[in-house]
């Protein structure tokens, strides 16, 4: 099948480019504490030796910077940089790595002290120094809050989109144009609609394509092909991440599936011709991160999968994650959610906070609260 692919500008990363016609990118991220140096490196390797054209790894402090200098004296392969909630991080690391993500939601905490515009042209300053690409990541569970108060509170994808606009027009009149963006959310559906409008309105822009917390295999990949295959059909991506909540030792699944994904595409063995609505159990859960406080956590997604079957056929989300710093927002529109501290699992219902229970008394307290949406919806 000939993709015509959209007219997207060229963006280097390291020794690959996106853009422009380039072969799809395949990246993953690492999940290890990145301050463990020698787990780390063991997993870049074994995401590079499975194809993987990028590697991100995140950093949250000093510390985890300096360990990723040292991370990158013993790897090859191309890196992008997560610089979470420490954008200042940016000029600390970028002359070790090939991409700096930001989140445009976390650049307005401490708004008061320096405006997001600035902190953008600072990053973008520190780009452009260090010869890196930029990627502007939108995440549907952290969004600037003056963006989702414009909004109805079922619109997510509007003030996901107005954000990624506004980013893109600061850096293109800075000057800066060598930044690709993503527009992800767990909802394949959510991530197709902000994608295909992102796209119509610049077609310029090369984009990262993923469905964030797509949950375990097989159910994350299939979610995660969905969306896929009606994207690059239609001539939009230009990089892709699988994003699979899979222990450490199983990460190069993800570049596999993205690989695999790809590949049934370029051959025209695309399954996902009808809408995809979620009229079933569905359990999202997270990819990991060095952020994790408890490694219980891949576990405990497993254990709430199994306990949650008898559940299958009634319409709920159930959502899992791994730390508290995007726990508590991106469980906020899931029916019940659990967010993991280091010693507590938060359970929450909705927005709405339930309590926090140890790791062993976590799975009877879910089990009631579903018991209670499934008689609650049973009796309507
Ligand atoms: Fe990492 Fe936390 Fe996001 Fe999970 S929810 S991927 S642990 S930042």
């Amino acid at each position: 099948m000939t993709i015509q692919r959209n007219p997207t500008r060229r963006v280097k990363i390291g020794s690959v480019a996106i853009g422009d016609g380039c072969p799809i990118a395949v990246q993953s991220m690492t999940a290890t504490r990145t301050t463990d140096i020698d787990a780390t490196v063991a997993q870049i390797n074994d995401l590079v030796n499975a194809g993987a054209d990028i590697v991100r790894v995140a950093i949250d402090s000093q510390k985890d910077a300096e360990a990723l200098i040292e991370v990158r004296s013993q790897v090859s392969g191309n890196f992008s940089v997560d610089l979470q909630e420490n954008y200042r991080l940016a000029e600390v690391i970028a002359p070790y790595v090939d991409k700096l993500r930001y989140n445009p939601g976390h650049l307005y905490h401490h708004e008061r002290e320096k405006p997001w515009e600035d902190k953008v042209r600072y990053i973008a300053d520190v780009a452009k120094d260090n010869d890196c690409a930029i990627r502007v990541g939108v995440n549907c569970g952290s969004v600037d809050p003056d963006k989702k108060a414009k909004y109805a509170a079922d619109d997510s994808i509007s003030p996901m989109l107005e954000s990624a606009w506004d980013h893109c027009r600061l850096l293109d009149d800075y000057g800066f144009t060598r930044y690709c963006v993503s527009l992800k959310d767990s909802d394949p559906q959510k991530v197709i609609e902000v994608n295909k409008r992102f796209a119509e309105e610049r077609p310029d822009v090369p984009l990262h394509l993923g469905v964030t917390e797509a949950g375990m295999p097989p159910d994350g990949v299939i979610k995660t092909r969905i969306a896929f295959e009606q994207l690059i059909s239609r001539g939009i991506g230009d990089t892709i991440r699988v994003s699979l909540t899979v222990p450490n030792n199983r990460k190069h699944e993800e570049i596999e599936a993205g690989r695999s994904i790809l590949d049934d595409i370029a051959n025209g063995r695309v399954r996902s011709v009808v809408d995809y609505g979620l009229k079933t159990l569905n359990i999202i859960s997270c990819p990991s991160c060095s952020r994790v406080e408890n490694e219980a956590f891949v576990d405990l997604a497993e254990q709430v999968k199994e306990m949650t079957r008898y559940a299958e056929d009634h319409s709920i989300t159930i959502a899992v994650m791994g730390c508290r710093v995007n726990g508590p927002g991106e469980t906020d529109d899931a029916d019940l959610g659990l967010w993991c501290g280091p010693n507590h699992v938060n359970l929450k219902k909705g927005p709405e906070s339930i309590g926090a229970y140890t790791y062993d008394e976590i799975l009877p307290k879910l089990k009631a609260e579903l018991d209670a949406l499934i008689e609650l919806q049973v009796g309507q």
